[in-house]
């Protein structure tokens, strides 16, 4: 085992046209009978937890785990439903599954999963688009508010997995945002941000990410990294 793959989903693996932002929606209104709730909050590449809490702020809510219980159950039926609606901006990400198959098809790559989404909406997404069964285990909102403190999480679990211990420039994460370039560097690992989100080129160059790409679609050129 030679690296350990990290993917980010939103705006990285897929888009879901905007279903998980509407099931939020609807679960705030179904909790606390409040609509737009999270209007003015930024999502990409923050947790679910975190987005949450700040609705809740928002809505001048307390913090307090039963209404997040709730609301996160209430998310999971709404996302169920809302990701079967039609939209236009409901894709795989291109190259993405091409570049799934060639990583799993070696075996010396561990691929997991490290993203804002709590493990069972992680789950909905990606299994909507038969990707989930390309990852072995992940680091999910329900571990951490805080997305930098999921990295460590993911390489624990990626351990009880079977993946051996490795230094952390063989840890590669591969993320839309940032915020996904901020999480490697606070771990030490090696950041590849792809532009498929909401930040371009040249904004994840200036967030000093190790390699950026415009797409997935070059899958002997990401191969390249791994040496
Ligand atoms: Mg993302």
């Amino acid at each position: 085992m030679s690296h350990i793959i990290l993917f980010d989903i939103d705006g990285t693996l897929v888009l879901t046209g905007g279903a998980g932002g509407r099931a939020m929606h609807r679960a705030f209104r179904d909790v606390f009978n409040i609509e737009d709730a999270f209007d003015g909050i930024p999502m990409p590449g923050r947790t679910d937890l975190s987005i949450i809490r700040d609705a809740l702020k928002q809505a001048g809510l307390v913090h307090e785990d039963g209404p997040i219980t709730r609301l996160r159950d209430r998310y999971f039926h709404h996302l169920a439903e809302a990701l079967e609606e039609r939209h236009p901006r409901k894709v795989i990400m291109p190259g993405v599954r091409e570049l799934l198959d060639a990583l799993h098809r070696r075996d010396d790559v561990f691929l997991a999963l490290l993203t804002g989404n709590f493990a069972r909406s992680a789950q909905l997404k990606l299994e909507y688009f038969d990707l989930w069964r390309y990852f072995r285990c992940g680091a999910f909102a329900d571990d951490a508010e805080d997305r930098n403190q999921l990295l460590p999480i993911a390489l624990e679990r990626a351990a009880i997995h079977g993946a051996p211990g490795l230094s952390p420039e063989r840890v590669i994460v591969v993320g839309d945002t940032p915020r996904d370039v901020a999480c490697a560097a606070a771990s030490g690992a090696r950041a590849v941000a792809v532009a498929t989100g909401p930040a371009d080129v040249a904004t994840l160059r200036a967030c000093g990410a190790d390699v950026v790409f415009e797409d997935l679609t070059d899958t002997d050129r990401f191969l390249a990294l791994l040496g």
